[in-house]
């Protein structure tokens, strides 16, 4: 066979403005896309998984869109170190080209295979894509460290922005692509899958909602924000359109973007927050994690309507709003003092947007264990959150109607004791 190279798509699924793609079709070789399903990532996942179910859908399309230049993905399921093997020395093969992932797993694993290519004296070429603004490119400029505090991040951010804009570059109009290998695609049921019934949010939003996002962006009943966390996690779509648009139209929602890669360099430079506070101190935090309290909230039971609302909201559509996050997170953590690693494993477990760096992120923060965090004896009243942000009950009446009837749960805990025994226990274990 001809020499050729390989496009490894990971969580950049698409065609258009794909760092990685542009580069190996520049490469002067044909180009395979190849995309493997992960045995390691897929086998815990129950098999409704509905992110598998969109990846699936999501690599059908590229397929039929490869199609029009005779081309195809290759779409394989097994463990990448061990498939590489297998695919690197197919002939003709000179290499592959693939969009960095910043998680500590998915660095051990990339590592391995450009060990593997390097040794067979191949190409490993790896870009930045997910994110604008990677690794070390936004540190303060003291002393080159990474920040750890979210504003002066984002400005030093929005500096570099202004500085050197993204450039936007779509798929060239006769890429070179290897002829169709006539490869068939797995199906779900062949990986142990069944095709998830939870709809998909849209790939793209209007101007409009993005122009109003700062003013209706923390009401729960409202279809305020973009609920592109889906496409941005998977690279359905490319993160400069969106920082380019969002620059043009809200501040605000530029932000929440600029939040999504603090939250990536944190992961970064400090990779033990998989797992471990990002202040040790909180490590030493003597969590009650009563099981049945965590079913209750699992549940959406715990007697807090917003609370609950948000809950069900979560394990029903797998999404919840960010104000909502907020609070079911403190009080997991605050209320009930159970380990905000079990949120965060529930709420990877269920939410479609899950992003191990943002998760961490906002679990740490609502904690008070992360960078930036809210202080412990922050403690949010589920209460008044609820008359602040859903003043007509609109949003837990739909997620609860129980609230209409009357047949709903008293608390599970007293909001004024849970509060300060929260403030006491992490006073006591934070005195070093
Ligand atoms: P929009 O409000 O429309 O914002 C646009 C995009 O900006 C989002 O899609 C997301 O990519 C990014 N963004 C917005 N807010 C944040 C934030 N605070 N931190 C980081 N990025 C942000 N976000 C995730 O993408 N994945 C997660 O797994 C995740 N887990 C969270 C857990 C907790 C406990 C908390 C408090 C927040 C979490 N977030 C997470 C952040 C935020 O809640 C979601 O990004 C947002 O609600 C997604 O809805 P949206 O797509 O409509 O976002």
């Amino acid at each position: 066979m001809a020499d050729f190279v390989y496009c490894w798509l990971r969580r950049d699924l698409r065609l258009d403005d794909n760092t990685a793609l542009n580069a190996a079709l520049e490469s002067g070789l044909p180009v395979q896309p190849v995309f493997i399903f992960d045995k390691h990532i897929l086998d815990p996942l129950p098999e409704q998984d509905a992110r598998v179910s969109f990846i699936h859908q999501r690599l059908r399309e590229i397929d039929s869109d490869l199609r029009q230049f005779g081309a195809s993905l290759r779409v394989h399921y097994g463990k990448p170190e061990e498939l590489w093997k297998e695919l690197s020395t197919e002939s003709g093969c000179q290499g592959l080209y693939t969009n960095l992932d910043y998680e500590p797993a998915a660095r051990k694993r990339d590592g391995a295979v450009r060990d593997l290519l390097h040794s067979q004296g191949q190409r490993f070429e790896i870009f930045k894509d997910q994110v604008i603004f990677e690794r070390d490119e936004v540190v303060k400029p003291s002393d080159a460290k990474p920040y750890v505090v979210f504003t002066p991040y984002s400005r030093r951010w929005k500096a570099r922005f202004e500085e050197e804009k993204p450039v936007v570059r779509p798929l060239p109009s006769k890429p070179n692509f290897c002829p169709d290998p006539g490869i068939e695609m797995p199906t779900l049921e062949s990986m142990g899958f069944r095709q998830s019934s939870i709809p998909i949010p849209p790939s793209d939003v209007a101007d409009e909602l993005i122009a109003e996002y700062g003013k209706q962006r923390d009401f729960p009943d409202r279809d305020g924000t973009s609920k592109l966390g889906i496409h941005l996690r998977f690279g359905t779509i490319s993160i400069r359109r969106l920082a380019l648009r969002a620059a043009e139209l809200d501040e605000v929602y530029l932000n929440e973007l600029i939040w999504r890669e603090f939250y990536q360099q944190i992961l970064y430079h400090f990779p033990h927050v998989v797992g471990n506070a990002f202040r040790p101190a909180y490590d030493r935090i003597p969590w009650l994690n009563d099981e049945a309290q965590f079913e209750a909230w699992c549940q959406g039971k715990t007697g807090f309507p917003l609370v609950d609302a948000g809950m069900r909201q979560l394990v029903e559509t797998g999404w919840m709003h960010n104000r909502v996050r907020m609070v079911v997170a403190s009080f997991l953590t605050k209320h009930l003092l159970i380990d905000w690693r079990w949120g965060e494993a529930f709420f990877a477990e269920h939410l479609l947007d899950f992003e191990l760096a943002s998760n961490n992120g906002g679990w740490q923060w609502a904690s008070g264990s992360g960078c930036d965090a809210a202080p412990y004896f922050r403690v949010f009243n589920p209460t008044s959150q609820a008359k602040k942000f859903d003043p007509k009950a609109a949003y837990m009446k739909h997620w609860v109607p129980e609230l209409l009837t009357g047949d709903y749960p008293a608390p599970i805990v007293d909001h004024p004791m849970a509060r300060q025994r929260a403030i006491d226990t992490y006073k006591e274990a934070l005195k070093g």
